[in-house]
């Protein structure tokens, strides 16, 4: 059902290439995304509609979800939903509140200040997924660190889902209006992304899109990055687990199911210095899938190549693997584990010890799930409310403070054969360099 790997030995020098991992053709998805993009630009509203009617097999009036539709959705949720939507919406914004920036100012001389100024980006799109499956735990980790962040213009798209109606599942509207975003839209996948980055009839172009997606959703923020600022390309999901002989096999199966559970590109990366954990995951992970809902799903995830159970010599060739890895999540299961996972380097996200599961983490931990994937981790962050902001570094200086940099600055732009910009600090002292303060 899952392959080995036996990097028991030595570790090879380029140890990626020997890992585990999706081959996930963003390149290729880019040319089915492009016309599909190119489309929306040029015929807005109308293609939006009609790449849906090709993808989702709906044949939408409009693309906005009406905001009575919105309430109503909240209206007849599960109470018992609602309660748990409730308390996720609670922690991921205890968490967020406390990542919002002040402004910060240096004073870099006399007289001379640097202040970096956080801004929120005026209207992001937010993505959420809803091919295979629903996600309004999504909307939660996009919506709260946007809203702490104190973006002002917020809309929420996600595919029209023929059994609904044509609009977005009940439970993704319903946490819009539990988080009091009403403009919310019925498309997926490039399409989507475009009508942010375009802007259509219907839906005004935001600056920022974030969010998770399939890899056609990746390959259109790849194309659009720059017509729109994008987060990290979050794509299919990862987890890879760090254990040794302490770990029990049946939570460690059971965490790798329940990512591979998402997609059938999802990967469950085991890494571990025992054999006989091993053997135990594997007539686990037997047992407990042919006991779940989404057998197929997750047999398939299971035996691609993104996944696999990855033998090592000890936890310090476990943690080289694991830093090339840079899994979205990383969970580690391990006699002092704290302390390993202070060393980690590259990973989305760390759960440490056997009662922090990548699965809180999707839904209740406080912590967001939108996370880099693809080996991603080791350059960029998940979703914060750092996300959502731009520093804006405000210089001021007064005249001693500058005529104390102007010669200096005089210096560094001949080196540079730009003498104008030296010229610009003359002209403000008769052509002369000033001496420097104390001359
Ligand atoms: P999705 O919403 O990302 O994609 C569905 C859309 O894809 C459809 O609306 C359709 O327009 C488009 N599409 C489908 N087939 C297409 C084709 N052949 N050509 C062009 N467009 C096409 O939903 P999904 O497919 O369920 O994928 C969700 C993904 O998000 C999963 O891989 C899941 O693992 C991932 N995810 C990641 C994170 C994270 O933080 N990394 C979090 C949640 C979900």
């Amino acid at each position: 059902m899952i392959s080995r790997i036996d990097l028991r030995g030595s570790l090879p020098g380029d140890l990626r290439s020997v890992l585990p991992r999706a081959e996930l053709d963003v390149e290729a998805a880019l040319e089915k995304v492009r016309p599909i993009c190119e489309d929306v630009r040029h015929r807005g509203a109308a293609a939006v509609r009609e790449h849906t009617r090709n993808f989702d097999g709906v044949e939408l009036d409009a693309v906005r979800v009406p905001v009575r539709a919105v309430h109503e959705a909240l209206a007849t949720l599960d109470p018992v939903l609602r309660d748990a939507l409730e308390e996720a919406i609670r922690r991921t914004r205890l968490v967020h509140r406390d990542q919002r920036r002040t402004d910060v100012t240096t004073r870099v001389v006399p007289g001379g200040t640097v202040t970096e100024r956080w801004v929120p980006v005026r209207r992001v799109g937010l993505y959420v997924p809803g091919g295979r499956a629903v996600y309004p735990s999504s909307v939660i980790m996009n919506v709260v660190p946007a809203q702490e962040a104190g973006v002002e213009s917020l809309a929420v798209t996600s595919p029209a889902q023929a059994e609904f109606g044509g609009r977005p599942h009940p439970s993704i509207l319903a946490a819009c209006a539990l988080l009091g975003v009403e403009e919310v839209y019925a498309a997926g996948g490039a399409q989507a992304v475009a009508m942010f980055a375009h802007g259509t009839e219907e839906c005004p172009r935001a600056d920022l899109v974030t969010g998770p997606g399939n890899v056609y959703v990746a390959a259109a923020k790849r194309l659009l990055k720059g017509v729109i600022g994008i987060d990290s390309e979050a794509g299919p999901t990862e987890i890879a687990v760090l254990a040794d002989g302490t770990a029990d096999p049946v939570h460690v199966a059971a965490d790798l199911i329940s990512q591979a559970e998402h997609d059938v590109l999802a990967a469950a990366v085991l890494v571990t210095d025992s054999l006989a954990l091993a053997e135990a995951v594997e007539t686990e992970l037997k047992a407990q899938v042919a006991r779940t809902r989404h057998t197929e799903r997750i047999t398939e995830a299971l035996a691609g190549r993104q996944s696999g159970i990855v033998l090592v010599d000890d936890m310090e060739d476990g943690l080289a693997v694991v830093d090339a890895y840079a899994a979205e999540h990383l969970e580690i299961h391990t006699a002092g584990a704290r302390e390993l996972a202070a060393r980690v380097r590259n990973a989305g996200a760390i759960f440490i010890g056997p009662y922090a599961p990548v699965s809180l983490g999707d839904y209740l931990a406080g912590s967001n799930h939108v996370l880099p994937t693809g080996g991603c981790a080791c350059h960029s962050s998940g979703l914060s409310v750092q996300s959502f902001l731009r520093g804006i570094h405000v210089v001021e200086y007064d005249e001693a403070a500058l005529a104390e940099a102007t010669p200096r600055v005089v210096t560094l732009a001949e080196a540079e054969d730009l003498p104008a910009h030296g010229a610009a600090l003359k002209a403000r002292f008769g052509w002369e360099i000033p001496s420097a303060e104390g001359d």
